[in-house]
């Protein structure tokens, strides 16, 4: 097996524990694998770094190309600009991957759900551009470029291909916002019709779409969206599948990729051991697929859909009806390995 160097930013929060739980999970399995641990977040400021995003963490996903990473903290109305944000902006990781899919043994209300969120990460509200225009009047630029949204595209369609899913959503706005989302519909229609006519092409303005997945998820297939809309329904899905701890996901670029889960920091139980590290390990086994080591990644799938069938509250964290802590769960899954 090549031996892989992969960076780890275990992030704020719960991000330490649940990163953590993932590199005992791929280096028990079997990973051959230099670890280049490095801070983002609020943690680099506090280990002394000017910055919450330091040069020496990007300078390294740049190099090695591939980075698993914990949730970071985003002060809320004030403070740093999202290192999430920066990162994917940077790296030009622009395509956000985040399947949602029902797993074993964790009872929800609907069954066969089996989708894949495909969200545009560099641009729409999250330019970041904002202005006072006068005191009391602010605006917040949504930016919508042809060739970021025909790149989104025909990355989904092209995944929909590789993977052999049959159809793509489109959720919008463009009856309100009919330049941006416009724009947005136009390239994936373009995509659809001139490269993909194959798959299979509906659109949905977003407020419908969310009805529509509350009732019934299991008649989505891909999903795809601009930003802000990626990251709202990407959480609302993961409700519908057992909550955040279930939901992994993937930055992808043409040049590297950041592995990581949907949830954020989790203040409310940081600290406490108790956070369920399997989105974070489900994000690792994306990785692995990403860098060509798939039976490692069908090992720890395959632990992890058995400690879950097994359905042992003892094994279980809380979020999922269990009593296990963090580490517990790590454990059970480890035992699995084989
Ligand atoms: P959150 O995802 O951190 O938490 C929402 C709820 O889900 C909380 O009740 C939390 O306890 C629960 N939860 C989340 N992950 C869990 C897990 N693994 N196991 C068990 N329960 C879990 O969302 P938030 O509270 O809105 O955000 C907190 C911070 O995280 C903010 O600073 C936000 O900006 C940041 N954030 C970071 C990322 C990222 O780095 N990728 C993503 C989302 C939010």
């Amino acid at each position: 097996m090549a031996k892989h160097t992969i960076v780890l930013i275990p992030g704020d929060g719960i991000g330490p524990e649940v990163s953590n739980a993932a590199r005992r999970v791929l280096d028990s399995a079997g990973l051959s694998v230099d670890w280049v641990v490095l801070p983002a977040g609020a943690s680099a400021l506090d280990q002394g770094f000017e910055n919450v995003l330091p040069q020496k963490t990007l300078e390294a996903i740049q190099h090695h190309k591939v980075a698993l990473k914990g949730p970071v903290t985003t002060p809320v109305g004030k403070g740093f600009k999202s290192v999430n944000v920066q990162l994917r902006q940077k790296l030009n990781l622009y395509a956000a991957i985040r399947p949602v899919r029902n797993l074993p043994g964790i009872k929800t209300r609907f069954e066969n759900v089996d989708m894949v969120i495909v969200r545009e990460n560099t641009e729409g509200l999250y330019s970041g551009i904002e202005n006072e225009i006068v005191p009391g009047v602010v605006t917040s630029l949504k930016v919508a470029s042809q060739a970021a949204c025909t790149r989104i595209s025909r990355y989904a369609f092209r995944y929909a291909t590789r993977r052999h899913r049959q159809k793509i959503t489109v959720f919008h706005k463009a009856n309100i916002m009919k330049l941006s989302d416009g724009l947005f519909l136009d390239c994936a229609r373009k995509i659809h019709d001139e490269e993909y006519p194959n798959i299979e092409y509906d659109e949905l303005i977003i407020d419908a779409g969310c009805m529509k997945l509350v009732q019934d998820p299991s008649r989505f297939d891909v999903l795809l969206m601009e930003n802000l809309y990626g990251d709202l329904v990407s959480d609302l899905c993961a409700g519908l599948v057992g909550g955040l701890g279930v939901v992994p996901g993937s930055n992808i670029g043409d040049d590297c990729a950041i592995f990581e889960a949907v949830h954020g920091t989790a203040p409310d139980i940081a600290g406490k051991g108790i956070a369920n590290p399997l989105a974070i390990i489900m994000s690792s086994v994306m990785m692995l697929n990403h860098i060509h080591e798939e039976t490692l990644a069908a090992k720890i799938k395959h632990a992890y859909d058995a400690v879950l069938t097994d359905g042992d509250p003892k094994t279980l964290t809380k979020d999922l009806g269990g009593g296990a802590g963090t580490e517990q769960f790590t454990n059970a899954l480890i035992a699995k390995l084989k």
